[in-house]
């Protein structure tokens, strides 16, 4: 479901604007690139779920 190199869509843009997160490791926890910013995140994924935006 979560795959290393893919992007994610979530519903509230990031500070920089952009609505886009590159999945850069699995696990518990999920580590994602703004690819706005380049910032690096760790959120869980029952957080991320929530962030998601679904078509
Ligand atoms: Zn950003």
């Amino acid at each position: 479901m979560y795959e290393e190199g893919s992007v994610l869509f979530f519903k509230k843009p990031h500070v920089c604007g952009s609505h886009e997160w590159r999945i850069i490791r699995t696990g518990a926890d999920l580590k994602l690139e703004c690819v706005g910013c380049k910032r690096v995140i760790m959120l869980p994924k029952y957080k991320v779920e929530k962030l998601l935006k679904h078509k």
